[in-house]
């Protein structure tokens, strides 16, 4: 069995309002993670799959092997030729989420270019200690990193997705013994 690397973002948290949409200005604390260095942000080539993740879902895949979590929002485990992120749903619907902290509990956001470009870095090898990262607020503004052509998109479980042999999302009906003899 591979070895499977795991990684994360760890936020650091600053006090300040935001508003957000709607009818309440909810608290939203300023949060820094680190942008990897230059030579670890640049494409991934390997077979990348992204996990739309639920809390729970975060919860289960973003701890180290005792069980300590290592993030809220978003992790990549890789091998020598794939990389597996999970990512916060709210943040790829550019949605504040919820940390714990020693504090207590408050609300962080974080821009989807910025955490994928983070866990991408880790795909290519970026070190867990986040060596040479520049902190900087989460949600800074900056592109989205240039994902591989064969990049797929999944809702991390629940639910069950089906996928055809060239990893395209499938109708799990099709997999029903009777609808796989109609041709
Ligand atoms: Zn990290």
């Amino acid at each position: 069995m591979k070895r499977r690397f795991l990684t994360s973002a760890a936020a650091v948290a600053l006090a300040a309002f935001i508003a957000l949409p709607g009818a309440f200005a909810q608290n939203v604390e300023r949060t820094r993670t680190s942008m990897p260095p230059a030579k670890y942000d640049v494409p991934y080539t390997g077979t990348l799959t992204i996990w739309i993740s639920s809390p729970e879902a975060i919860t289960q895949a973003c701890r180290t092997p005792e069980g300590k979590r290592t993030s809220y929002s978003s992790c990549a485990a890789f091998t020598k030729d794939t990389c597996d992120i999970n990512v916060l749903k709210n943040i790829v619907d550019g949605k504040p989420f919820t940390i714990v902290d020693a504090k207590g509990e408050f609300l962080g956001k974080e821009n989807l270019a910025f955490a994928l470009r983070h866990e991408i870095a880790h795909c290519n090898g970026w070190p867990q200690s986040h060596a040479e990262g520049q902190l900087l607020d989460t949600q800074t503004p900056m592109d989205m990193p240039k994902l591989p052509e064969s990049t797929v998109w999944l809702p991390a479980y629940p639910p069950v997705v089906c996928l055809t042999p060239d990893r395209k999302v499938e109708d799990c009906g099709k997999r029903k013994p009777n609808n796989r003899d109609k041709k």
